[in-house]
């Protein structure tokens, strides 16, 4: 800088304390030996609020750092300084009204002509709308990959989460030598019901019995899932013949409390399913489709013996 001016009389060093103060990016100057602030920007009042006079210390700015953030970028930025590295630092700098404001530090590390750190000269910039974006951006890429695993009608899990954890399960079961379950049930007479209440009532019978079923599935790598049209499916890693038939009881159990009318079925009075259970020890020479191909023939058969019943096997 001192260069440049003096090389170019007629450039006022004014100018540059001008251009500094207004600029958006807040500068400042730390001397080394004594770890006080020799300046900063008059900016950085009507961004923080805390007065220009009262960042007299290092450890003024560090009791401004919000104390998530605080003990990684001071250790962060005293190494990198002592190592006289030129370095950046992210955090929340605290505001005098409760508040944070997001900061990027760019800091310089200026030596003497023996290497000695002097001091340290840097920018705060205010990057609150670039984090609040990037915020923003993380959470619509979360909602987008709930979206991707999601059945858009009922809630459920879709087909495609099902497809994933069932070979996850089946690889984790050959491993463990964990036997492996799955419940599929399909809602009789269904056709009937639409045709007699209405697409839209049909909908909502599957958003109520999909309810229903994930009271059932309710260990955390339990799989509840919309199987595709009016079938549901429930895997159950680590889970035996017996316990699976007991948790195809509750499902048949809760879609009965649902009391839901269906005057076109020819098995109740109410909306009903057919529930086939089977129970495996996964292996790797057998694989999952052919479980669940099991599973679908155990489904069938119920549906064969007058519907609104469960048959279970080991398969
Ligand atoms: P079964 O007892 O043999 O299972 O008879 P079903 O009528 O339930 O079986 P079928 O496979 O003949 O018909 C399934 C019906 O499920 C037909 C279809 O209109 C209905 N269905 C599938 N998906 C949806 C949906 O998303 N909403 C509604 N309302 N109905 C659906
Ligand atoms: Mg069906
Ligand atoms: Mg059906």
């Amino acid at each position: 800088m001192k260069d440049y001016a003096g090389a170019d009389p007629g450039f006022d060093p004014d100018v540059y304390r001008t251009l500094l103060e207004s600029t958006l990016a807040i500068p400042w100057r730390i001397d080394w030996a004594t770890m006080t602030f020799a300046y900063i920007g008059p900016q950085i009042e009507p961004l923080l609020g805390w007065p220009r006079g009262s960042w007299k210390t290092i450890d003024d700015w560090a009791s401004r750092i919000h104390e998530e953030d605080r003990q990684r970028v001071v250790d962060f930025c005293v190494s990198q300084s002592m190592a006289g590295v030129d370095h950046e630092a992210d955090y929340r700098a605290l505001t005098r009204d409760n508040g944070y404001v997001w900061i990027r530090d760019v800091v310089h590390v200026v030596r003497d002509e023996t290497g000695k750190v002097e001091s340290l000269v840097g920018f705060m910039f205010d990057i609150t709308e670039r984090k609040k974006t990037e915020q923003d951006l993380l959470d619509m890429q979360k909602r987008l990959e709930t979206l991707s695993f999601e059945d858009g009608l009922t809630g459920a899990s879709n087909r495609r989460m099902f497809d994933n954890r069932l070979e996850t399960e089946w690889k984790s079961a050959c491993r463990k030598g964990t036997p492996l379950s799955a419940i599929l049930i399909d809602l009789d007479h269904f056709k009937q019901f639409n045709d007699r209440y209405g697409h839209i009532a049909g909908d909502e019978c599957l958003i109520r019995v999909a309810g229903a079923l994930k009271q059932a599935g309710r260990r955390p790598r339990d799989v509840v899932a919309r199987f595709g049209g009016e079938e549901f499916v429930i895997l159950l890693p680590e889970t035996d013949a017996a316990s699976a038939l007991h948790l195809a009881e509750c499902c048949r159990d809760a879609i009965d409390d649902l009391q839901i009318p269906h005057e076109g079925s020819q098995c109740s009075t109410l909306v009903t399913a057919s529930i086939g259970v089977g129970t495996t020890q996964p292996a790797v020479r057998t694989g999952a489709r052919d479980f669940l191909a099991a599973v679908d023939r155990l489904l069938y058969a119920a549906k064969q013996q007058g519907r609104n019943r469960i048959v279970a096997a080991t398969v």
